[in-house]
């Protein structure tokens, strides 16, 4: 029988500016797509917990939204608050930055970190595009100067270069304690959930510009038998204009979208699975406290 002594378990905080590859790294720690990832910054809107449960440690990371600026609209406001509730409860913050690219909306992150006194681990991300690798040391270097970190590491999402490091830096900063969650769990959300996220992550990555911000998608209905999974989903958008554009000419854009997000849900969930999308346009959404709740954003 495994004593307490034996194991770590405790709450990661991931928090950063938008897009610098929060979600991706969480997903790749844990070994499975909790979170979307699109190259567009502010596609991780809620709190999620993913579970990465080893020999010895249990790490329950929070992908948060990434802190911004001009936060005008409620959405804004509530991913905002977000990222900052999760540092109440962490036991370790992982702030992951951009190797060698550091904005004035990172200064604004190390700002937040002022109310928090646990452990920070400076994570610099995408070390695959730093070129010469002699800038590495200087970002390393400059980042001391900064805060006082308890750790700095390199490493690269994508690549999965030097991650174990980062594990094993986490863990030496978690409490001594059993597992917090049964250790086959990988998340605190429901399939429902995920699948809504998998949808809002196609649309995102086919729709251009601002439109990916206005849209919000809830599932309506998600059914499963013995053969497949029969999902359907609303996607709320903020203007009527915006209609013709989600739809595309003769439904293409709604198939397409349909498409992609059926064949990710057939992986993560490892059965057939049929979608059917509808757009509905509910006026300015994202800036309704009211319409949020209703539409699944919590507010901490
Ligand atoms: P988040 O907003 O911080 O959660 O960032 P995401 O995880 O959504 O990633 C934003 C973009 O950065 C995506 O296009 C990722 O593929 C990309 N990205 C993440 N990690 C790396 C990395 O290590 N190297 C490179 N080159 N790109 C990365
Ligand atoms: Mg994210």
């Amino acid at each position: 029988m495994k004593t307490t002594a034996d194991f770590r378990a405790g709450f990661a905080a991931v928090v950063g500016r938008p897009n610098v590859g929060k979600s991706t790294l969480i997903n790749a720690l844990v070994g499975s797509k909790i979170s979307i990832v699109t190259p567009k910054p502010q596609t991780t809107r809620h709190r999620i917990l993913a579970i990465s449960t080893r020999r010895r440690s249990q790490i329950i990371f929070v992908d948060t939204p990434g802190m911004h600026r001009g936060a005008t609209r409620a959405m804004n406001r509530m991913m905002n608050r977000t990222a900052a509730a999760a540092l109440a409860d962490a036991d370790v913050v992982v702030f992951v930055m951009e190797a060698g690219r550091w904005t004035p909306e990172d200064d604004d992150v190390l700002r937040q970190l002022g109310r928090y006194d646990g452990p920070v681990i400076a994570l610099l991300n995408k070390v695959d595009r730093i070129r010469p690798k002699e800038r590495l040391l200087e970002a390393i270097a400059t980042l001391r100067d900064r805060y006082d970190f308890e750790h700095v590491i390199p490493a690269s999402a994508t690549q999965g270069d030097n991650l174990d490091s980062l594990v094993h830096a986490i863990e030496s900063c978690l409490p001594e304690s059993p597992p917090l969650f049964p250790t086959d769990v990988k998340t605190d959300r429901s399939e429902e959930f995920r699948a809504a996220e998998i949808i809002r992550e196609k649309l995102t990555i086919l729709l251009r510009e601002e439109l990916p911000y206005g849209l919000t998608v809830q599932i309506e209905n998600f059914e499963r038998d013995c053969e497949r999974i029969a999902i359907n989903a609303i996607i709320w958008i903020a203007r009527e204009s915006h209609k013709g554009i989600v739809v595309g000419k003769g439904g293409r854009m709604l198939k397409k979208a349909g498409r992609l997000a059926r064949l990710d849900l057939i992986k993560q969930f490892g059965q057939p699975v049929h979608v059917e999308l509808w757009v509905k346009v509910k006026e300015n959404w994202a800036d309704s406290e009211a319409d949020l709740l209703r539409l699944g954003y919590e507010t901490p």
